[in-house]
């Protein structure tokens, strides 16, 4: 089986995902050489033991030797654990596969739980594939004849194209047989006989003249340049095992990599390839780079799920999956029992915990400055520190939302910088979740309920 690869990268497509967007300002954890976070650099602010752990992660996945690991970041709402897997995708640089999901999007219409898994698995591990060019040095592969040369001129041009035999059948074979026979070496001086095409290798260099002046006038020199014949070439370029998968499945082809209409693809056609790609990697024609998969709101899986993650850790080819959750002790979903994070046991058990703390107020003001900076927003100082006190009080995810609404606000009233009271409207047209919960409470009756039933209000 041939099998064919495609140049596309799967982190182009992670970085099409748009819950990158909110994230735009992280350039990367943030680390010293030593793996030290410092307080705020790269976009990165704080959260410095889960930025170290997070460092280390990084160093096993770069070493390339490590595969198949889980690790899992649990912490409160809102405090970087997303943040940190785009700042890990962001250091990783372009080679190695970065592939983000979340939990819910592997229950589609179109694929099952257990192929949109696998697809997830196969998309964050990369094949580098070696290529080497065969310019063994010395081989003619395709000579071209400067037509200008003349027996008076003593410099041609030999040039090595291609080893496609074909080509050098063209020039024709008696002058090729002469040549190939030979081995001509970059450097060497040849001689060829118009008349006959016979090739004679003269040395190394047109000093010794006596060779082509005992020569008919019909007889062409050629000097092999120097260094062209010895270069080998070689290009390695990084594809991943789905696009391969897709390439190579006869249903879908090359096209459905832009579309992303992969459908199902079969077991038979990833069990071929498999194979194929563990002989490329036994013939040094290849190396497996595994890359990351990050799952953020692990807890939307199920246990039929979960059981797949745990077999799909076991294979030959498997990323180091990491998980987000900020779920404290839940209901593992398709069971009734709870467990930490709704992760069951068995899959926590091999899963090491990365754990994120709250921010302080410091902190906040910091990472929404920051947001403010990437959105293009200015803030007017005391503008910041309400925003920051409503950051510690409602959420950070709420106050960073406020940056653009209270520009919305401010630009209405003219004003390129917002100000308190553009704060001040903009907290008051929208909720925030405490207080949607409160003004529920007291309207509920008005609202749809789970049953589909409204209560209208009493007296009609
Ligand atoms: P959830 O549990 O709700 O999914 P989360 O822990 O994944 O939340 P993020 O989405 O990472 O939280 O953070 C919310 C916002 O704050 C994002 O815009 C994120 O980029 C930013 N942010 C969070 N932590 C940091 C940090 N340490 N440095 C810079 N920006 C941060």
């Amino acid at each position: 089986m041939s099998i064919q690869t495609s140049d596309a990268s799967s982190k182009d497509y992670a970085k099409a995902l748009s819950l990158i967007a909110a994230h735009s300002h992280i350039s990367g954890l943030g680390l010293d050489e030593h793996l030290q976070a410092k307080a705020t650099s790269q976009g990165m602010v704080g959260q410095t033991q889960a930025r170290r752990a997070a460092g280390i992660i990084l160093k096993m996945v770069q070493n390339g030797t490590i595969a198949g690991r889980a690790v899992l970041i649990a912490g409160p709402p809102s405090t970087g654990k997303t943040a940190l897997a785009m700042g890990l995708s962001q250091s990783l640089g372009q080679d190695v596969p970065f592939t983000a999901i979340a939990g819910s999007e592997i229950f589609s219409l179109e694929l099952s739980k257990t192929e949109a898994l696998t697809q997830a698995f196969r998309k964050s591990i990369g094949v580098k594939i070696k290529e080497e060019t065969e310019m063994i040095e010395g081989e003619v592969v395709e000579i071209q004849i400067d037509k200008s040369i003349t027996g008076g001129h003593k410099q041609g041009k030999l040039t090595i194209k291609t080893t496609d035999m074909e080509t050098i059948y063209e020039l024709g074979s008696k002058m090729i047989e002469g040549l190939t026979k030979e081995k001509v070496l970059a450097g060497d001086v040849i001689s060829i006989d118009k008349a006959s095409g016979k090739i004679t290798k003269l040395g190394r260099s047109f000093a010794r003249s006596r060779d082509y002046d005992a020569m008919g006038a019909d007889t062409r020199f050629v000097q092999c340049p120097e260094g062209e014949l010895q270069k080998r070439k070689s290009v390695v370029h990084t594809v991943s095992l789905h696009e391969i998968d897709v390439i190579n499945s006869r249903t879908q082809g090359f096209l459905a990599l832009f579309t992303g209409d992969t459908g199902e693809i079969r077991s038979e056609v990833r069990d071929q390839i498999n194979t194929k790609v563990a002989e490329w990697k036994e013939e040094g024609k290849a190396d497996i780079v595994p890359g990351v998969l990050f799952i953020d709101e692990v807890h939307m899986l199920d246990i039929e799920c979960f059981s797949f993650i745990n077999r799909a850790l076991e294979d030959e080819f498997a990323p180091i999956v990491v998980m987000a959750t900020n779920k404290g002790i839940s209901k593992t979903r398709g069971t009734t029992y709870k467990s930490p994070h709704g992760l069951p046991l068995d899959l926590l058990d091999r899963s090491i915990i990365i754990t994120t703390q709250n921010y302080n107020e410091q902190e906040i003001k910091t990472i929404l400055s920051i947001r403010a900076q990437e959105e293009e927003v200015e803030v007017a100082a005391d503008a910041l520190d309400l925003m920051t006190k409503i950051g510690t009080e409602a959420s950070l995810r709420y106050a960073s939302n406020l940056i653009s609404v209270s520009q919305q606000i401010a630009l209405k009233r003219k004003s390129n910088t917002v100000e308190v009271a553009d704060i001040k409207r903009a907290y008051l047209l929208f909720l925030d979740s405490s207080r949607s919960v409160k003004f529920l409470q007291e309207f509920q009756p008005q609202y749809i309920d789970d049953e589909g039933n409204v209560q209208i209000a009493s007296g009609m």
